[in-house]
């Protein structure tokens, strides 16, 4: 990062993008790949304040919590190369099955008590088939309902019919999570025992179910820029209602496990740029925020981030929740978000699907 002042071109271009978003516009492949290859300090400030802007005006102040169960950890059949829970790497990452009723109870007690508003139980394997595994995945999500604590959340890995996405939605799943990890271009160097298309074809079973898509990624793998950028334009044409933006930890016996971190401001842009990608999207910090963003962590939410999971993540630690609730209250965000508002979803604007049908084509032009 240089130390130059802001430059003028640039400051009118990044107002001229702010202002278009604002009012309800799209921003192109092209203007996104400007926003990414921003390189001096002033001008991803500039790019921040605005990103700020575009969270308060379609995100308001309030902010949501997420957290997880790792209800099913280690020994995982995918060999995606970043993960701790793959059995193709040696990690020492802890293995157990499909967890009991009270852990899952007690963390949606938990969850509560925080202003939390979602619990997600989620399993380390390639995916979920009918059986006794799915009616136990069910019997724990009514449970959470009954409960009435938090909402029940699942991300299950892949899913291969449309009989396993309908039942999840009868049980009372609202939102699964599944990651498209990064763009199309570079997923095979992340993963090559499922692919791209696998994903794809997951979500489009779950939105066929009516169930709310969490779909983000991780940087910091190796990927470029207009990896990102392509990451953000695919988010948007699945129609994603949250986005969890993690960032690589890199973790040892993982073939990532040398990775450079990347810089702080090169994570805040990236954060900012989907913001202006995804206005009207919950953008969530999730996995590797305090290790790679450490005293800059109360950043993230002027660079456009409006949700944050918070509690350990599955086989890392976070800092503890009281801390995040703090940060909040002193940046004057609210975390009691209305587990059920996802009136973020850009076709909610008229209900026709216009919007994501023009961003399909938009991602047809990118690929
Ligand atoms: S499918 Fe999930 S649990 Fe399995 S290796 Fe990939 S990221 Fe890890």
């Amino acid at each position: 990062m240089t130390a130059k002042p802001v430059d003028a071109n640039n400051h009118h271009k990044i107002s001229a993008l702010g202002e278009k978003v604002l009012g309800g516009g799209r921003i192109t492949h092209d203007e996104a790949m400007f926003l990414f290859n921003l390189e001096s300090s002033a001008d991803i400030l500039d790019l921040l304040a605005w990103a700020n802007r575009l969270r308060e005006h379609y995100k308001g102040n309030k902010i949501h919590l997420c957290s997880i169960v790792n209800a099913k950890a280690g020994a995982c059949s995918e060999n995606c190369s970043f993960c701790s829970q793959s059995s193709h790497y040696q990690t020492g990452s802890p293995k157990y099955g499909f967890v009991d009723p009270e852990p899952v109870a007690e963390a949606a007690e938990e969850a509560n008590k925080n202003s939390v508003t979602a619990v997600g139980l989620v399993a380390a394997w390639k995916g979920l088939n009918e059986g006794p595994l799915l009616d136990e995945i069910c019997d724990r999500v009514r449970e959470m309902k009954v409960a009435g604590k938090t909402r029940p959340d699942v991300s299950l890995g892949i899913i291969k019919s449309q009989r396993i996405a309908d039942r999840l939605k009868e049980a009372g799943v609202e939102c699964y999570g599944h990651n498209l990890e990064s763009s199309r271009r570079f997923f095979p160097q992340t993963c090559t025992t499922h692919t791209f298309d696998d994903r794809l074809e997951t979500i489009g079973y779950l939105k066929k179910a009516g169930i709310k898509i969490c779909s983000g990624g991780i940087i910091g793998m190796g990927e470029t820029r207009e990896d990102r950028c392509d990451l953000a334009f695919e988010l948007k044409a699945i129609g994603a209602n949250v986005v969890p933006v993690n960032i690589l930890n890199p973790i040892p016996g993982t073939p990532f496990a040398q990775n450079a971190p990347l810089p702080v401001m090169e994570i805040l842009k990236t954060i900012a740029c989907f913001r202006f990608i995804l206005p009207r999207q919950e953008i969530m910090i999730a996995g590797g925020r305090t290790v790679n963003l450490r005293d800059a962590q109360s950043m993230i939410f002027m660079a456009g981030a409006s949700a944050l999971m918070v509690g350990n993540y599955l086989t890392t630690l976070n800092q503890p929740v009281e801390k995040d609730l703090q940060m909040l209250k002193d940046l004057g965000l609210d975390p009691n978000w209305d587990s059920h508002d996802f009136t973020d979803q850009e076709t909610s604007v008229c209900g026709c699907g216009e919007t994501n049908r023009e961003a399909e084509t938009e991602l047809t032009a990118v690929k």
